[in-house]
């Protein structure tokens, strides 16, 4: 097999989560059943009703977030273990037991609940799965050193070099252009639904914005100065022990869900 998509074989189960198939979630069954060759009737449930499971590729289908939703189900798998009551203290979650047992934080400004079998942020399933395996490499870090808010730059942290330039285009000029020319009032009062608090320096600007618990992220904005010929300059600085928490991969794309979080709320106002 191993034509078909996992989201087309998870289209066609009913989300449940159940386990009856002996997986943890219906992602992970279905990331089974289209890489693995597993029988799709382990699940009791499953619509296979007019799908060729021998077709090729179902046309339309986006194969990076097909990736994605395999390793969203692979993080699931690998976190099935934890002890979430155990760790939800240093990752600065809330336990809250049950079945399925959840923990909460804030992200962005945004309640997540994450249980083994999925997540919700502010009461929906977030759309792009790239946000469920930010927050799952979150948990699966099982925490470490708390933040003492020492600020690198990208640049410092271990195997980096290829990542600064990604961080300058997803995050830092996106932010520089939509922080140009804005009073600092009016950028503070942008970073308020991220809690955001000031920071203390000599920047036109300085934010410490709490992405994750355990993962501050330091915004530092000069602003345009066209007498001087200088451009607005963003520079984003991280906890020197933020990767005891994500990722270098995680740790960009949580940048540039900050820079998507600022252009939403300033288009909202
Ligand atoms: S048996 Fe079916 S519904 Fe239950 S978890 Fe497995 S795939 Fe989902």
């Amino acid at each position: 097999m191993g034509a078909v998509t996992p989201l087309a074989i998870f289209k066609r189960t009913p989300g449940t989560n159940c386990g009856q198939c002996g997986r943890p979630t219906c992602l992970a069954f279905s990331v089974a059943v289209s890489t693995t060759g597993a029988d799709p009737a382990g699940c009791p449930y499953i619509d296979l009703a007019g799908l060729d499971l021998g077709a090729a590729v179902i046309a339309g289908e986006d194969p990076s977030r097909e990736r994605d939703l395999a390793l969203v189900a692979h993080l699931q798998e690998k976190i099935s273990d934890l002890d979430f009551a155990a760790i939800a203290g240093v990752l600065g979650a809330v336990w809250e037991g049950g079945a399925p047992e959840v923990l909460i934080f804030s992200y962005l400004g945004q309640a997540a609940r994450l249980a083994k079998t999925g997540i919700f942020i502010d009461g929906v399933a977030p759309e792009d799965p790239r946000d469920a395996i930010l927050l799952y490499n979150y948990v699966h870090s099982g925490g470490g050193r708390p933040p003492d808010h020492t600020w690198v730059g990208m640049e410092s942290l271990p195997n980096s070099i290829s990542k600064v330039r990604t961080l300058a285009t997803y995050c830092e000029q996106r932010l520089a252009r939509l922080f140009a020319g804005k009073t600092p009032a009016t950028i503070m009062a942008l970073g308020q639904p991220l809690e955001a608090r000031p920071g203390s320096g000599t920047a036109s600007v300085e934010l410490i914005v709490p992405v994750l618990p355990m993962v501050p992220q330091y915004v530092l904005f000069w602003d345009e100065e066209p007498a001087d010929g200088f451009e607005a300059r963003v520079k984003i600085l991280f906890d020197q022990h933020v990767l005891d928490f994500l990722d270098i991969e995680s740790l960009l794309f949580a940048a540039e869900r900050m820079a998507e979080r600022f252009e939403c709320i300033s288009v909202a106002r």
